[in-house]
C-alpha cells in the first residue's frame, strides 16, 4: 500500500471525528452507568424504609395493640421516605435513559416507581383521614399492610430491570470501549505506517538527492564528452600547483594546447566525426603526461595541461614535444585518414604569472603565437610577441566603431601611364585615424579585419566611396579615370560579394571596365572555389582583375592561364629596376598578353627603365604618393621627369 502525505492529510480530521465521537460515547456510557447505580442505591434505601415501616407496624400487629403506642408521625415520615425514593428515581429518569429502557425492555422502572408513589400517597392519606378520626385504626392497620406489601413488591420488582439496564448499559459501555480502542488502534497503525511510509519516502528522496549532487559535482568538474575533468577544476588545480611552487620553491608549467585544424573537420565531417577527433587526442594526450600532470578539456578543441612541479625548466620542452607528436600521428575516422596538428603555448610559474588568470592568459596568448608562427608547434610565453597581440586584439575591438565614428578615409594614389606620362587612374587606399588621433597602416588593421570579418563591412564602405569618388571625377571630364580597388580574399569568400560590388557600379552608373579590382597574390585565391566563382562572376561584370604583389607570394604561374586576371602588377620590393626579376616579370606579362604595372617606382631612373621594357602603367612616389581626394589631380601629366628633380619625393 502506498500513502501519501496527502492521504494522512485528508484522514486525518475524519479520524479525529469518529476518535471525538467514541470518547463522547463513552463519557456518555460511564454517565448512564453511574446513573443506573444509583438507582440501584434508591432501591437499597427503599427498602430500608420499607423495613422501618414493617418494623413500626409490625411486632406483631403493633398499631393494632390499643395499649402500644405507636407514632403515627414516625410511620407517615417512615412513608414520605419510601416515597422520596421512586420520586427521585423518576426525577433522574431523563430521555436518553428512556430511549435505553426502551430498547432493553425496562421501561417497567417508571411504572413501579408510579405506582409505588400513587400507593405512599394514598396511605398517607389514610394516616390523615384516621387523624381526623374518621376511619378506625383496624382500617388504617389495613391499609398499613396492604401498602408495605405493596412496597416490599416494588422494591423486588424494581431490582430486575434495573439490574438488566445496568448490565444493559455495562455491555454497551465496554462494546464501546472495545470498538473505540480497535478505532484507537486502527488510527494508530494507519499513522503510523502512514508515518513510517512518508519518512522512507523522503529518506529515500534524500538518499536521490544526495546522490544527485554528487553526480553534479562530479558533472560540473567533469567533460561530458570526453571523460576529462573540465576548466571549473583548473582554477583549483593551478591554485594547489602555486601553493606546492611556494613551498618547494618549484615551477611549473600552464600549457595551453589547441588543434589546428579541428574547425575545418568538424565543418566538412561532421560533429560526430569531430566529437570523435576530440575523445582520440584526449586519450593521445593524457597518455603523454605523467600520473601527477592534470589535462583539462577548456572548451571546444582546447585542452589544458598545469605539469607536476619541477626543478628545471628544461623539463617542459620533451613534455610539449610528446604532446605534439602524439597530436601528429594519422587518425582513422570512418573511411577517411585524417593527420591533425596542435599548437602549445606556454606560461611558466613564476616567471610568466603568479596567479592562475595571469598564466592561463599568457599560455592563451603564446599559443596565438605559436599559431602565427605556422602552427605544429610551441612556444614558451614571450612577453613582447604577447604586447603584439595584445595590440591586435585592443585594435580589432576600436575597428568595430571606425566606420561610425568616421575614422577611416580613402587616399588616392595617381596610375600613370609610362608612355606619355598621363594620369589614367587612381588606386584607393585605406587610412584609419583612431579617435585618439593615433595613424594606423592599413598594412596593420587589414589583417587584423579579415581575422574579425570586419574586412566585409569595411570592404563595402571602401568600394562605395570609391565608386562615389569616381563617379565625382568623371563629372569633373577624367571620363574614362579609372578607380583601382583593394580587395582582400576574404572578401572574395563572401558569395554575395560580386553582387553587391554590381550593384554599387550600377548605382553610380559607372562603366564597369572603369573599375579595376586588385586582389593581393595569395594561395586562397587559388584553392578556394568559392573565390574562384567570384573571379568569374567579377571578370563576367566587366571589371579588370589586377594580381597586386606579384612576385611576393605563392606565384604559382599556372593559375595566370586558369584564372581571368587582366593585369600584373609587380611589387615595390622589385624596385628600383634594371632588376632582372622585374624585367622577367614585365616580358612574361607580354607573353601572357597581360598588362603591367609597375609600384613603387622612386626614382627617375627607374621610371626611364620600366618605360624601356615597355611596361605599361606605373605608380610611385615619383609621381605622387597617395593624397586624399581634394589633392588629387586628375589631369596631371607627369613630363620632363627626367629633368626635373622636383618630381622625385
Ligand atoms: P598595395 O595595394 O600594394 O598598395 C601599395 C602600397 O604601396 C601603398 O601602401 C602605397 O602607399 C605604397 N606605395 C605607393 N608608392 C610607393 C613608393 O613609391 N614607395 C613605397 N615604399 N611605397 C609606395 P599602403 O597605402 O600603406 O597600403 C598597404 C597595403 O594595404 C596595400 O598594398 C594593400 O594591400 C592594403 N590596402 C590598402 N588599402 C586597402 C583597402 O582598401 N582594402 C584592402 N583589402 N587592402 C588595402
Ligand atoms: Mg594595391
Ligand atoms: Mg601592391
Amino acid at each position: 500500500m502506498i500513502l501519501k502525505n496527502s492521504r494522512v492529510k485528508k484522514a486525518l480530521p475524519y479520524l479525529t471525528v469518529v476518535f471525538f465521537l467514541f470518547s463522547m460515547l463513552m463519557v456518555w456510557s460511564f454517565f448512564t452507568l453511574n446513573q443506573s447505580s444509583y438507582f440501584h442505591q434508591l432501591n437499597i434505601r427503599h427498602f430500608k424504609y420499607t423495613d422501618e415501616l414493617n418494623s413500626l407496624i409490625s411486632v406483631p400487629n403493633k398499631l393494632l395493640q390499643t395499649n402500644q403506642n405507636v407514632n403515627i408521625a414516625d410511620v407517615r415520615s417512615a412513608i414520605i421516605n419510601i416515597r422520596q425514593q421512586p420520586i427521585e428515581c423518576l426525577a433522574n429518569i431523563n430521555q436518553s435513559e428512556r430511549i435505553i429502557m426502551r430498547w432493553v425492555g425496562t421501561e417497567s422502572i417508571v411504572d413501579i416507581c408510579k405506582n409505588d408513589i400513587v400507593m405512599a400517597n394514598k396511605t398517607l392519606n389514610f394516616i390523615e383521614v384516621y387523624e381526623a378520626g374518621n376511619i378506625t385504626k383496624e382500617v388504617l392497620q389495613g391499609q398499613l399492610v396492604e401498602a408495605l406489601k405493596a412496597f416490599r413488591k416494588n422494591s423486588i420488582d424494581f431490582e430486575a430491570p434495573v439490574e438488566k439496564t445496568l448490565s444493559s448499559i455495562a455491555s454497551m459501555t465496554i462494546g464501546l470501549i472495545i470498538l473505540s480502542s480497535f478505532c484507537v488502534i486502527c488510527f494508530a497503525i494507519y499513522l503510523s505506517r502512514a508515518v513510517s511510509i512518508v519518512l522512507t519516502k523522503r529518506e529515500e528522496a534524500m538518499i536521490a538527492l544526495a546522490k544527485s549532487e554528487t553526480l553534479n559535482k562530479e558533472m560540473a568538474y567533469t567533460d561530458s564528452l570526453t571523460g576529462l575533468p573540465n576548466r571549473n577544476l583548473l582554477q583549483g588545480t593551478i591554485d594547489k600547483s602555486i601553493a606546492k611552487a611556494v613551498r618547494g620553491r618549484s615551477q611549473f608549467a600552464v600549457m595551453f594546447i589547441d588543434l589546428d585544424q579541428f574547425k575545418d573537420i568538424n565543418d566538412t565531417l561532421g560533429h560526430t566525426v569531430g566529437d570523435q577527433l576530440l575523445i582520440e587526442m584526449a586519450n593521445r594526450i593524457s597518455h603523454t603526461l605523467r600520473d601527477n600532470d592534470t589535462i583539462v578539456r577548456f572548451g571546444g578543441d582546447e585542452f589544458v595541461a598545469v605539469t607536476d612541479n619541477f626543478d628545471s625548466i628544461e623539463t617542459i620542452d620533451p613534455i610539449a614535444h610528446r604532446i605534439i607528436d602524439a597530436v601528429n600521428v594519422p587518425i582513422q575516422l570512418g573511411e577517411r585518414e585524417v593527420l591533425i596538428t596542435a599548437s602549445i603555448g606556454i606560461a611558466c610559474y613564476p616567471h610568466n604569472g603568479s596567479d592562475t588568470t595571469s598564466l592561463l592568459k599568457h599560455a592563451d596568448a603564446a599559443m596565438y603565437q605559436a599559431k602565427n608562427a605556422g602552427k605544429n608547434q610551441f612556444q614558451p610565453y614571450d612577453q613582447q610577441s604577447a604586447s603584439k597581440q595584445n595590440r591586435k586584439l585592443n585594435l580589432a575591438n576600436l575597428l568595430h566603431s571606425a566606420i561610425a565614428n568616421n575614422e577611416l578615409s580613402l587616399v588616392y594614389q595617381p596610375v600613370v601611364r609610362l608612355s606619355d606620362g598621363c594620369t589614367v587612374g587612381s588606386e584607393a587606399l585605406l587610412r584609419w585615424t583612431t579617435a585618439s588621433g593615433e595613424k594606423i597602416g592599413p598594412d596593420e588593421f587589414i589583417p587584423i579585419a579579415e581575422h574579425s570579418g570586419q574586412i566585409i563591412e569595411i570592404g563595402d564602405w571602401v568600394i562605395e566611396q570609391a565608386c562615389l569618388q569616381c563617379k565625382a571625377w568623371h563629372k569633373d571630364g577624367a571620363v574614362d579615370h579609372i578607380m583601382a580597388i583593394n580587395v582582400s580574399s576574404q572578401q572574395l569568400k563572401d558569395t554575395s560579394f560580386a553582387k553587391r560590388l554590381a550593384d554599387t557600379i550600377r548605382s553610380y552608373d559607372l562603366p564597369a571596365k572603369c573599375v579595376h579590382i586588385e586582389i593581393t597574390e595569395n594561395i586562397a585565391i587559388t584553392e578556394d572555389q568559392t573565390c574562384i566563382a567570384t573571379l568569374h562572376e567579377l571578370a563576367n561584370l566587366g571589371t579588370k582583375l589586377l594580381l597586386d604583389d606579384f612576385g611576393t607570394g605563392y606565384s604559382c604561374l599556372s593559375y595566370l592561364k586558369d584564372l581571368p586576371f587582366d593585369v600584373l602588377k609587380i611589387d615595390k620590393s622589385f624596385m628600383p629596376a634594371n632588376n632582372t626579376i622585374a624585367s622577367t616579370i614585365i616580358a612574361m606579362g607580354h607573353e601572357l598578353n597581360m598588362e603591367i604595372i609597375a609600384e613603387g617606382i622612386e626614382r627617375p631612373e627607374c621610371y626611364r627603365y620600366l618605360k624601356n621594357l615597355d611596361c605599361h602603367y606605373g605608380q610611385g612616389y615619383l609621381f605622387q604618393k597617395p593624397v586624399p581626394a581634394n589633392e588629387f589631380d586628375i589631369f596631371k601629366q607627369f613630363k620632363n621627369h627626367e629633368s626635373d628633380p622636383s618630381l622625385c619625393y
